[in-house]
């Protein structure tokens, strides 16, 4: 009988060790909005440094808060990555994140780009800018946000639905610098200088600008810079046509918004996704999460060698909290619906 005992350990190892690698799964599992070419030097030297896995699933915003819902306590999902206070606010109100408690983030970090109770950071930050028809329209015209809403610029402004996100948000900062009567002014004035019902995205509006159907658009910054970095003949073309205006800057200063991630609630691989994190907020991953769109980087210290935001220039950004922006996301759906900026 003795003899037997060391093939009965055997089976038994070989019973436990399966179970004992699953629960030691070096992975962090990311549902991510975003997806850029510099994404694989990003991901890979978390791996690299860390020997955690990460896996990837990629899907528009909708599509994923869907996927997250419908998954609820079972879902293998570690982090959300997506942009926008405004869709931050709606995975938040949808109680997806859990709160983390980093030394690290809240060093690496300002306030300004973290929600109310530390459930999710932003990584990056880009800006909502004024891209004007240099033939048509005179920059010191469109100098402010609240110069949009002029009389003056009648049958001028291409801007995307008031309901979509960077919209929302622009709106909600309004809110939060002159109050929702004002904000609601200010957005009625806006809706009444359009030059077209809103359609397309950021993209189109600029092109709308370009080709003369309005003078004047609104959009977030690295869809211009896409464009000033573009060798596309059509690109250029529009960039020969184009500029741009960093709005308030005798003011509150340029609004901005974040891409932003957090922990999620039922995260199976909590450890792993808060390092993750950390690491999103290192000089390094820093710099590729922000080039890769054109953007800047939430860490102060970290620099980006980035032509296109060069040519366009320093600015002043608004300091505005992106949780303040976030809280002020419902009181801006509504006065876009009620001034029918569709
Ligand atoms: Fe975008």
């Amino acid at each position: 009988m003795p003899r037997l005992r060391p093939v009965l350990l055997a089976a038994a190892l070989a019973a436990v060790l399966p179970l004992a690698a699953a629960a030691q799964e070096q992975v962090v599992n990311v549902y991510s909005a975003r997806h850029y070419a510099t994404d694989e030097a990003l991901y890979g030297n978390f791996t690299k440094a860390t020997g955690i896995k990460v896996n990837r699933i990629e899907a528009g915003e909708n599509e994923l808060l869907e996927r997250l819902k419908a998954e609820g306590a079972n879902s293998p999902a570690d982090i959300l990555l997506i942009v926008d206070a405004s869709r931050l606010y709606n995975a938040q109100q949808l109680g997806l994140f859990q709160p983390v408690k980093s030394s690290i983030l809240d060093t690496r970090l300002p306030a300004s780009m973290r929600g109310t109770n530390d459930e999710w950071f932003g990584f990056s930050s880009r800006a909502r800018i004024i891209v004007y028809n240099k033939a048509m329209v005179n920059p010191a015209d469109v100098s402010t946000y609240a110069s949009l809403a002029d009389p003056k610029h009648k049958g001028k402004i291409c801007v995307r639905s008031g309901s979509h996100p960077y919209n929302l948000s622009l709106v909600a900062a309004m809110v939060a610098h002159m109050g929702e009567a004002k904000a609601e002014e200010w957005a009625r004035g806006v809706v009444a200088n359009f030059a077209r019902a809103p359609k397309g995205g950021d993209t189109d509006q600029i092109k709308g600008a370009a080709a003369g159907e309005c003078g004047i658009s609104i959009n977030n910054s690295y869809y211009y810079a896409r464009i000033l970095r573009s060798t596309k003949p059509e690109d250029r073309e529009i960039a020969s046509k184009t500029w741009l205006v960093w709005p308030d800057q005798a003011g509150h200063g340029t609004h901005i918004n974040v891409a932003g991630a957090g922990v999620l609630k039922h995260a199976p691989h909590k450890d792993n996704a808060v390092k993750f994190l950390e690491y999103l907020a290192s000089d390094d991953a820093q710099r590729y999460f922000a080039d890769g769109n054109n953007e800047w980087p939430a860490v102060k210290s970290v620099q980006v060698k980035n032509p296109a935001l060069e040519a366009m220039g320093p600015f002043k950004s608004d300091d505005l909290s992106i949780a303040t922006i976030a809280k002020n996301i419902p009181a801006a759906q509504k006065i876009v619906d009620r001034v029918g900026w569709r």
